[in-house]
């Protein structure tokens, strides 16, 4: 097989069911309504968190050129006010109310500028506000940073790209956001899927990261799943199946017996071992 790199959402697969993984690798793709739809909303919010990431920025920009324009504004009319006081020569008393225009000009630019950075941190409240983000600092792998690339392996062939990773000093922590209501606990697949970001972020940024975090939809509660040894072990192990198929030492097979689980699967009708009713 000449497919060589291992995505971390290839792992979600490969944890639902083996066979659903090596289908999609085959071609087989996934159908369904709600594919379709989990497609959609992804894309949505990928666009709305990067526009929250561009307004950041350009709020940023904004702000530091206000400052710089009222610094400039400070110091025009000091210096008008000085040599309107001190001076008494007609030509200095000029140069002092031209001083003094300038800087009233310099006034309305300082007000577009302030007009700008209300319209723009106005625009990230709301992102914020619709992705309960909080103060919380966030990149996504998209490039708008030059330290979040995507995120790959070398040593375990592995690569991917979580919705966003949040910033805690050195540390990212590697969040994937599903569609869908909120499970009382993970699902083994979303889990495994996390936990694979997790050994990205890890080996990326050399720092180890507390958890990794799976949201249900926006209005719940995150799940945060401990980075520990056994999870470490788990992904390292699924990714030593996975290779071990990719390289042809063994093959994929449904490794369960739910007929339930069949009947959900995307990828049911080109499947040679669903399980039917
Ligand atoms: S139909 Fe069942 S056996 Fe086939 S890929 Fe889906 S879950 Fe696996």
């Amino acid at each position: 097989m000449p497919k060589q790199i291992i995505s971390a959402s290839e792992m979600e697969r490969f944890g639902y069911c083996p066979l659903s993984w090596y289908l999609d690798l085959e071609g087989i793709d996934a159908e369904g309504d709600e594919v379709h739809s989990g497609v959609e909303k992804h894309k949505e919010m990928g666009d709305s968190l990067k526009s929250l990431l561009v307004e950041e920025e350009k709020s940023r920009e904004t702000s530091t050129t206000l400052m710089t324009v009222v610094a400039m504004i400070m110091t025009l009319v000091t210096l008008a006010l000085v040599i309107l006081l001190i001076s008494s020569d007609q030509l200095r008393q000029n140069l002092g109310f031209i001083l003094l225009i300038i800087g009233i000009g310099w006034m309305l630019v300082a007000s577009f500028f302030l007009y700008r950075l209300l319209v723009s941190t106005e625009k990230v409240d709301k992102l914020r506000e619709d992705y309960k983000l909080g103060e919380t600092d966030i990149e996504t792998p998209d490039g708008l940073t030059k330290e979040t690339p995507l995120l790959k392996s070398i040593e375990h062939n592995l690569a991917g790209r979580p919705d966003y990773l949040i910033k805690e000093d050195e540390m990212r922590i590697p969040v994937e956001v599903k569609t869908g209501r909120r499970p009382r606990a993970p699902f083994f697949s979303h889990v495994l899927q996390i936990g694979a970001y997790c050994l990205l972020s890890e080996e990326t940024f050399q720092r180890k990261p507390a958890h990794g975090q799976i949201r249900y939809g926006f209005d719940n509660e995150p799940h945060d799943v401990k980075w520990d040894s056994d999870l470490r072990a788990l992904v390292l192990e699924k990714l030593e199946d996975m290779n071990d198929i990719l390289k042809g030492k063994t093959e994929a097979h449904r490794n369960h017996k739910r007929v339930g689980k069949c009947n959900s699967c995307s990828r049911r009708k080109g499947c040679p071992e669903r399980l039917d009713k």
